[in-house]
C-alpha cells in the first residue's frame, strides 16, 4: 500500500521532531526540513527509518522564497507526491522587547520565519497539492500549521512573536475558505507550553507557572509528542467535514 508523505518544517528538533516522529509511527513517509542542525535532522531520519518509514532531509530557510521553493522540489522529487504540510518551524524573539520600544530589525525577521515563511510555503504546497488531485495521485491531502496560545494571549514584551501566531491563526481561515472547494482540509493547533529547546532558557519561570500556579491546569509541562498526536488525528481522515479548526493542545491553558 502507498504510505502518505508529510512534509514537517522544523522537524530536527523540539514540537517538529515529535510531530515527524509521531506521523512516522501512524505510517507516513516524512520530510525532515530544518534550518541549521543537520545532526540533528540525521537523527530524525533515522529514527524515522527505524521505525519502518522513509525519510527525506531537506536544509531550507523558510523565510526565503528560494529556499521554500527548493524544499516543495525535493519533496516531490523524494516522494512523487505530498499529503500533509505541516507548518511548524518558528523561533522565539531574539531579543525581547516592551511594546513601546521594540525595534523593527527583530521584528522583520521573526514574521520572515514565523508568519510569511508558512504563508508562502503553504500558497506553493496548495497549489502543488490542487494539481495532484486533479492528477488522481492523492485524495484528501491535509495542510496543519502550528500557532500557540500567544494567538490570544498578550505578552507586552514580545508582541512580534504574538502578532504571528495571530496572524497563522487567520492565515488558517484564509486558506480553509480557499481550499475547501479542492478538498483539502486545513487546520490551526495550538500547543501551550511545551519543553523544548525554545522553552528551556526559562524553564525556572515556566516550573512555577505551571506547577505551582497552575497556568496550565493540567499541571505538567507539554511533550512534542502531546503535539504529534494532534497532527496524527486530525491527517487520519476521520474528520473529513471538519476545516478551519483550532485544536487547543495546552493542558487547558485556554480555559483560564
Ligand atoms: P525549537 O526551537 O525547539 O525548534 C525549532 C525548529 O525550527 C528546529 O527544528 C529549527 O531547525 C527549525 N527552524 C528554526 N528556524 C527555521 C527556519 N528559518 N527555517 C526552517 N526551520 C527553522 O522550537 P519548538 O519546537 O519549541 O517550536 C516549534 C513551533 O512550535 C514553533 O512554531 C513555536 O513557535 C511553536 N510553539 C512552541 C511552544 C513551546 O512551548 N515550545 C508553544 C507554542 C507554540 P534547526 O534545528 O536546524 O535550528
Amino acid at each position: 500500500m502507498t504510505r502518505p508523505v508529510a512534509l514537517v518544517t522544523g522537524a530536527s528538533r523540539g514540537i517538529g521532531r515529535g510531530i515527524a516522529l509521531a506521523l512516522a509511527a501512524a505510517g507516513h513517509d516524512v520530510v525532515v526540513n530544518y534550518a541549521s542542525n543537520a545532526d540533528a535532522a540525521k537523527e530524525v531520519g533515522e529514527a524515522i527509518e527505524a521505525a519502518g518509514g522513509r525519510a527525506a532531509l531537506v536544509r531550507a530557510d523558510v523565510s526565503s522564497a528560494a529556499d521554500r521553493e527548493r524544499l516543495v522540489g525535493e519533496t516531490y522529487a523524494a516522494f512523487g507526491r505530498l499529503d500533509l504540510l505541516v507548518n511548524n518551524a518558528g523561533v522565539a524573539p531574539n531579543v525581547r522587547a516592551d511594546l513601546l520600544e521594540a525595534g523593527e530589525e527583530s521584528f522583520d525577521r521573526l514574521i520572515a520565519i514565523n508568519l510569511k515563511g508558512p504563508y508562502f510555503l503553504t500558497q506553493l504546497v496548495a497549489n502543488r497539492m490542487i494539481a495532484q488531485i486533479g492528477a488522481g495521485v492523492v485524495t484528501s491531502p491535509r495542510i496543519v500549521t502550528i500557532s500557540s496560545i500567544s494567538a490570544y494571549t498578550a505578552s507586552v514584551n514580545r508582541g512580534d512573536y504574538c502578532v504571528a501566531k495571530a496572524g497563522l491563526a487567520m492565515m488558517t481561515t484564509l486558506y480553509a475558505a480557499r481550499l475547501a472547494e479542492h478538498g483539502i482540509n486545513v487546520y490551526e493547533i495550538r500547543p501551550g507550553i511545551v519543553a523544548t529547546d525554545m522553552t528551556g532558557a526559562v524553564t525556572g519561570k515556566y516550573d512555577r507557572l505551571i506547577h505551582d500556579e497552575g497556568i496550565t491546569p493540567i499541571r505538567r509541562w507539554g511533550k512534542p509528542a502531546d503535539v504529534g498526536a494532534a497532527v496524527v488525528a486530525v491527517a487520519s481522515g476521520l474528520l473529513p467535514f471538519s476545516t478551519g479548526q483550532v485544536i487547543d493542545v495546552d493542558g487547558g491553558f485556554h480555559l483560564r
